[in-house]
């Protein structure tokens, strides 16, 4: 069984989606770290995603679908895939879900659910280490990063106006495929609203049924 991962921005998705390749043994598909990897492999996809992405277009739904293929093509017998981002549009979703029925693979959706004002307090709030990267939410109040000591920073991106536009992108585009999952009963829902520890901890009894926790 392979999972595919929702969440509106600023609702821990990708701290989330770590904890659970790592517990649950999947491994990670994240278009954005695909598409570096194959842009450097010298394959023939390779040299094919790497001229689209010299050429600054943005890499077409049929294209990531390729490349989705590709990816369950080199997993391990056996091993189980964690998709996070991917898909985000109706588009996506139909070649998505026929992808996955050609390649006989059965998967549920995990929603980590988030109200759109805690998303933009959440965003608008958290500062971010500019040597290690690491991200903290408005409930750290230190100045410094605990790891390293430098003085935290808001991230260029998280201005109210691009906020505004991620999250805009995310009702338009990703939430009819969340609703469509739904309807097709397969998504398992979480409340991305608690502590990060907590959205674990429910996210490991929502997955009980069909992965195994260790
Ligand atoms: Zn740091």
């Amino acid at each position: 069984m392979d999972l595919v991962l929702f969440g509106m921005q600023g609702s821990g998705k990708g701290t989330q989606s770590q904890r659970i390749a790592e517990h649950c043994g999947l491994q990670i598909f994240e278009t954005g770290a695909e598409l570096r990897r194959l842009g450097s492999d010298g394959s023939d996809l390779g040299i094919k995603v790497k001229g689209i992405i010299e050429s600054g277009r943005l890499v077409p739904t049929e294209v990531v679908m390729e490349i989705i293929a590709d990816f369950l093509h080199k997993l391990p017998a056996g091993k189980s895939a964690l998709f996070d981002g991917i898909p985000r549009s109706d588009d996506q979703k139909k070649l998505f879900d026929e992808l996955m029925l050609k390649e006989g693979r059965s998967f549920k959706g995990l929603l980590i659910e988030l109200s759109e004002p805690e998303a933009v307090k959440r965003l608008t709030t958290r500062r971010m280490c500019p040597a290690c990267k690491t991200i903290y939410p408005a409930a750290y109040t230190a100045e410094t990063c605990e790891k390293d000591g430098s003085t935290l920073i808001t991230r260029q991106d998280d201005t109210p106006d691009a906020i505004r536009v991620r999250l805009d992108t995310f009702l338009e585009k990703t939430v009819p495929v969340l609703e469509a999952y739904k309807t097709d009963g397969k998504m398992l829902i979480v409340n991305g609203e608690k502590s990060i520890d907590e959205v674990t901890v429910d996210i490991q009894e929502v997955l009980k049924a069909d992965f195994q926790w260790a």
